[in-house]
């Protein structure tokens, strides 16, 4: 007995393939009656009684095109066992759409989910079990390209012949009316079939109206029926039924359909629901920056920042060029200056190159896998309660690497008074050339001490939430935060090129500087630091730049490091900050040591500070101006040198206050150092600093606002 399957789909379903897959080479192509439209048909190759016949690829059953007029004519009319609904299953939308339009025929279906190979990969994941219970019909999962599913399909559509699919329901309202439609219908037609030709007169098909031929009366009737639900629906007849097919795609879809980008989001909901949790956020937070910090300067990172130092710094470089020198007879003066200037004022700065490129290769992952996005969420929940908004964090973060773009980023916070907040304070984010710094002071001071240094990072953002408290509260800066709207994007994983891209960047540009601004510099204090003022080559501590650091260093003595050395590097880092190691590599290179290497500096600086008053330098130089191109893009940012000085002296003096209360607090608690009349100087300004942060804001603050410079 024959068996009669018709292949039905969108055109580029595959439609063509699945035909060429089941019938083989013997097909029988012409054309349909009366037009050019091709014809095929063919046996199944695995069963002769088998006869799959290929009908044009067609997006709906309208009336509109030869193609789709011939298919409905044919599904109609022809004895048709089962229908094989090929549908392009990446494209499921737009392909359903049919399917559904078949199933309003009643016939008996099966639906084929074809390039099923492809779904995997676009990330799709779908449960046919699912969408056959939604449809009321057989769904299988084809691909007739990797020949998988075909005889599942086969076998689906012999158990499926002749029997009629059930009706999909719409909207009540316009089931009724379709209800009322079937009722002009003649009754001998089946009840699926009223149906069908209920839809087709709904959606205004002529072809079909003519054929029914119906009586005036009954076309009357018709034509009531669809202007009361054109008026309810508040649109035209054929849009109900696009837009009710479509909602039952989109439901059927739903259920059945799991986006990997969907699903992804939600691994990334769970992830969030830890990671931005309102009391582990912050803990979590730290540990992570702690981690960074512990790895890039107290592990990973010091391994080759030690190797730089030792070896390559220590005694292959200055070997080579003494070798070099010598042969060629290079000046005395010269030799210094390369030797004890240059070697060792860049190499010193160079030698945490390591460590830089480690922190930054870590830094890049949190921010690569979106975690970072969080923390500026977090901590706009943590800067909203101080009014701030977490606007101002973006820039801080841009600020971990280099002070300059980040100032400049402060320009996406739309509020003036926010904005210049945030350039004030944006600096005290430790930058890739605070670095060295951080890891020279926890290295020689603190050996084993793990948090010394991520505690640099807190420092920086604890002075920027404080100063944005206490600053909030002054007639400059009074007002509502900006609201602050972020996409999250969702996690992933982080990508290795990107991570180590931006791990190079950082380290290339600390690399130049070191070829450029530091090399000058390094010159000019080997110079100051070699001649006096008659240009006579001196020992150090007759210098130009001993007579001027002996000159400001009363000025630092009651932060503990009033030496003149310290107090060269401090304002040598106003140029840059790698200046501060660069100094300090040339100054206590020089001084007898047997070679520049790190821990011969380590032990001469041990002996010119205690640890306090080097955690107290180490403040100093966080908080303090920053160098001149962070100046330069704050005044850019300000627009105006009134808040440019106002910028530099808060941060001045916040570096000074800070540094003396740690100091002279640190140095009585944990060196036994006696009370003394500064001790309590420095106690008295804590308090007023803690007055300041906890004193509600006067009224006249809330009032209207006048605002300096602008
Ligand atoms: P028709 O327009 O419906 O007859 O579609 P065709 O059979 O011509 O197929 C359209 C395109 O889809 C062709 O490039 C086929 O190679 C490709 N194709 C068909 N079936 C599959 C499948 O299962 N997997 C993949 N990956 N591609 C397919």
């Amino acid at each position: 007995m024959k068996v009669q399957f018709a292949l039905v789909g969108n055109p580029n379903s595959g439609k063509t393939s699945t035909f060429n897959q089941l019938t083989g080479a013997k097909q029988t192509v012409g054309n349909w009656p009366g037009v050019t439209v091709e014809r095929k048909s063919g046996k199944y190759k695995k069963d002769k009684h088998i006869v799959i016949q290929d009908l044009p690829g067609i997006y709906s059953l309208s009336p509109y095109t030869p193609e789709e007029v011939i298919s409905r004519n044919y599904l109609q009319e022809a004895a048709i066992d089962t229908v094989l609904n090929i549908v392009d299953g990446t494209n499921l939308e737009r392909n359903l759409y049919l399917t559904l339009q078949l199933l309003e025929m009643g016939l008996p279906l099966v639906v084929a989910i074809n390039m099923s190979d492809l779904l995997k990969k676009k990330g799709i994941q779908l449960n046919t079990d699912k969408l056959s219970y939604g449809l009321g019909v057989p769904v299988v999962k084809i691909s007739a390209l990797k020949q998988q599913g075909i005889d599942k399909m086969i076998n689906a559509a012999k158990q499926s012949a002749k029997q009629h699919s059930d009706v999909v329901r719409y909207d009540s309202r316009l089931e009724s009316a379709l209800s009322e439609i079937g009722r002009v219908l003649p009754t001998e037609l089946s009840e699926e079939k009223r149906r069908w030709l209920a839809i087709k007169l709904f959606e205004k098909d002529t072809l079909i109206a003519e054929m029914l031929q119906l009586s005036d009366t009954q076309k009357k009737e018709v034509a009531e029926t669809i202007a009361i639900a054109e008026m309810i629906f508040k649109e035209s007849s054929d849009a109900i039924l696009v837009n009710e097919r479509y909602a039952f795609i989109e439901g059927l879809l739903s259920l059945a359909v799991i986006r990997e980008a969907d699903q992804r989001l939600s691994i990334s909901d769970k992830i969030d629901h830890v990671l931005t949790h309102r009391v582990l956020a912050l803990p979590l937070f730290a540990f992570f920056m702690w981690l960074i910090y512990y790895l890039s300067i107290q592990t990973v990172g010091t391994l080759g920042t030690d190797w730089v130092n030792d070896v390559l710094f220590g005694s292959w470089i200055p070997d080579i060029l003494d070798r070099a020198m010598q042969q060629w007879h290079v000046a005395q003066w010269l030799q210094a200056m390369i030797q004890d200037g240059i070697v060792a004022g860049v190499g010193a700065v160079l030698g945490f190159l390591p460590q830089i490129f480690v922190l930054f290769f870590c830094l890049a992952i949190l921010e690569d896998c979106g975690y970072m996005a969080r923390i500026a969420f977090v901590m706009d929940r943590l800067f909203r309660k101080f009014g701030l908004s977490g606007k101002s964090f973006i820039p801080m973060l841009i600020a971990t690497g280099c002070g300059v773009p980040g100032v400049m980023a402060s320009r996406t916070i739309e509020n003036q008074k926010d904005r210049r907040l945030t350039v004030m304070v944006t600096t005290f984010m430790p930058c890739s050339a605070k670095l060295p710094i951080i890891a020279l002071i926890s290295g020689a001071f603190f050996p084993g001490r793990t948090w010394v240094a991520p505690s640099a990072y807190f420092i920086g953002m604890g002075a920027i939430i404080l100063s944005g408290i206490v600053l909030k509260k002054t007639a400059l800066f009074a007002g509502d935060p900006a609201p602050f709207i972020m996409e999250l994007p969702a996690y992933h994983m982080p990508q290795l090129t990107s991570v180590l891209k931006s791990a190079c960047d950082r380290g290339i540009a600390f690399v130049k500087k070191a070829g450029t601004i530091i090399f000058v510099a390094c010159i000019v204090i080997w110079f100051a630091s070699s001649y006096d003022f008659t240009l006579t080559r001196v020992a150090e501590e007759q210098s130009i730049l001993a007579f001027a650091g002996r000159a400001a260093a009363p000025l630092f003595a009651p932060l503990g490091w009033g030496t003149w050395r310290g107090t060269v590097a401090t304002i040598t880092g106003l140029v840059a900050k790698e200046n501060v190691i660069g100094t300090f590599g040339i100054l206590y290179g020089q001084t007898g040591a047997v070679s520049e290497s790190g821990n011969e500096i380590w032990q001469l600086l041990r002996n010119d500070y205690t640890a306090v008053a080097a955690y107290s330098f180490l403040i100093f130089n966080l908080l303090c101006a920053p160098c001149f191109a962070a100046i330069g893009a704050i005044h850019r940012e300000m627009g105006d040198s009134k808040w440019t000085w106002l910028a530099i002296g808060y941060q001045c003096g916040l570096a000074y206050c800070a540094s003396f209360i740690v100091y002279q607090l640190g140095h009585v608690i944990f060196e036994g150092g006696h009370l003394t009349i500064v001790t309590c100087i420095a106690f008295l300004v804590l308090c007023l600093m803690i007055f300041a942060l906890v004193k509600k804001p006067s009224r006249k603050m809330q009032g209207p606002i006048q605002v300096i410079g602008g």
